[in-house]
């Protein structure tokens, strides 16, 4: 017979019919009647289906009594109505077959609630808990509506490599790619002679996919990436990984005012989708995790976004009461308390920041007529401050050349760059949404390393 999986199960109208689903044992509970209830769940959803085991079944005793939480399983049965609350279904089971036992004396995920902690230590088997199912289908519905929200605006789906020969653009927060063997590296004029390394020079792992990005949208007007990025930042907060997934649309023909646009879209979006595909999950992480969650989901899936300049946060924030670690200064970077104060404290709302001094931002970010300050632009999420951050990139050839220098990059090494405005170059932007805070806002969960199966993060590389 072939397998159902349980999330259409529970919405089926085949009462009376013969059906069958497999998934792990979630709990097991015996009646003294002589029949057993077992709660399976496949994963497919946040609910499991429970099954009535009759006690006529003939491994009743030498088999289905040995059942414990974590036990793999599958169910042939009638589906019938549930007179008990809280399921509309529930399947008689005419046969059970057992795949895999889970001994209790090991197996970990028993009863009692393990801290978010422990179980990072077990991330081989917490995607079996309630918690880690509902942030990976979260994870994986906020990716599907990405896809669907660019592809449905017609940008193309992009791959961006993950290995780049340029050093340039994530200075000392980059992973290097090598084959030598440390210790024992061909060395020239005494340091590592990289010419005989596997691609003939240093290569690191990519920070950002937006070079790339920005030689395509100069073809195919506009694109979008949506893949890993590795920083080897030694930041150990709640918002930070060496691993993560970035998305990063990049738009020709467009300002930014058009990328501010489209980031608040593309973020509502988001939200709206998960609302609709995943309420089972969020009233999950509304009751467990964060209570409120899906109040200020529902706000922010209509709500517009607050635009200030850089230079009016500083002065909203010079008039905030109380003390900040970092202290506000016009043409300092704003840190998170900061960012936080803002879009928590003063506009209670998603806040874009525009427009930064142009010392503290990118060599590519368009220089505005002030003199002072960039085209750029930082999202700012309550509670997760910053959750994007763009540009309008710098279309002229010449000031694009100035700020390289005046950076002290190595400008033979952006010709290519160089080169997109040298040849029909034309005002363009883009940007960069972490997609593992944006799962962490839409959870609830307070820490990164919760809302990516496998976390990476100094110290520790699990699996
Ligand atoms: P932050 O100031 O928070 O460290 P950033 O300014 O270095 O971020 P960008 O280079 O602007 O980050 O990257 C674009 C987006 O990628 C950020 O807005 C953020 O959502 C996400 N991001 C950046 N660094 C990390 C990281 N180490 N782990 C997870 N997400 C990150
Ligand atoms: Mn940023």
């Amino acid at each position: 017979m072939k397998r159902t999986l349980i999330k259409h199960v529970l919405v089926s109208d085949a009462i009376g019919e013969p059906v069958k689903v497999a998934g792990w044992v979630r709990t097991r509970r015996d009646s003294k009647g002589g029949f057993s209830f077992v709660e399976i769940n496949d994963g497919s959803s946040f609910s499991g289906i429970q099954v009535i085991v009759p006690g006529e079944l003939e491994n009743y005793e030498s088999e289905v009594l040995h059942v414990t939480i974590g036990s793999a399983i599958a169910v042939e049965g009638e589906l019938v109505e549930s007179p008990g609350k809280g399921q509309r279904v529930e399947i008689h089971a005419t046969r059970v077959t057992i795949y895999g036992l889970a001994d209790p004396d090991d197996y970990p995920l028993q009863k009692k609630r393990i801290s978010f902690e422990k179980l990072r230590d077990i991330a081989h088997l917490r995607p079996r808990t309630n918690t880690f199912g509902a942030v990976a289908r979260v994870r994986n519905a906020l990716a599907y509506a990405t896809h669907k929200f660019y592809q449905d605006r017609d940008f193309l789906y992009l791959h961006a490599p993950m290995i780049t020969g340029s050093d340039a653009e994530g200075a000392g927060e980059m992973f290097r790619v090598t084959t030598l063997e440390p210790g024992a590296a061909p060395q020239a004029g005494g340091s590592v002679d990289y010419s005989q390394d596997f691609f003939g020079k240093p290569t690191f792992l990519t920070v950002s996919g937006q070079l790339s990005a920005e030689t395509y949208a100069s073809a195919l007007d506009r694109v979008y990436t949506f893949g890993p990025t590795f920083r080897a930042e030694n930041s150990n907060t709640r918002r930070h990984l060496a691993e993560f997934w970035m998305i990063e649309p990049e738009v020709a023909f467009a300002d930014l005012s058009d990328n501010a646009d489209l980031a608040e879209d593309y973020i509502r979006y988001m939200f709206q989708y998960v609302i609709e595909k995943c309420p089972d999950d969020l009233a999950f992480f509304d009751k467990w995790v964060e209570e409120g969650l899906l109040d200020r989901l529902h706000t922010l899936a209509t709500s517009e976004f607050r635009r200030i300049t850089y230079t009016e946060a500083i002065a909203a924030l010079e008039k905030a009461e109380g003390e900040f670690e970092f202290p506000v200064r016009w043409g300092s970077d704003l840190q998170s308390e900061h960012e936080r104060y803002l879009t928590e404290v003063v506009f209670d709302q998603p806040v874009i920041v525009v427009d930064y001094p142009k010392d503290i931002k990118a060599f590519y970010m368009r220089r505005n007529d002030d003199g002072k300050t960039v085209a750029a632009m930082d999202v700012l999420l309550p509670g997760v401050g910053e959750i994007v951050g763009g540009s309008q990139r710098e279309e002229r050839h010449d000031v694009l050349l100035e700020s390289i220098r005046e950076k002290g990059l190595p400008e033979e090494e952006y010709w290519w760059y160089l080169d997109l405005r040298r040849f029909g170059t034309v005002p363009h932007a883009g940007f960069g949404l972490g997609f593992g805070r944006m799962v962490q806002f839409t959870t609830g969960m307070q820490n990164i390393r919760d809302a990516i199966p496998f976390p990476r993060t100094p110290n520790s590389a699990e699996f």
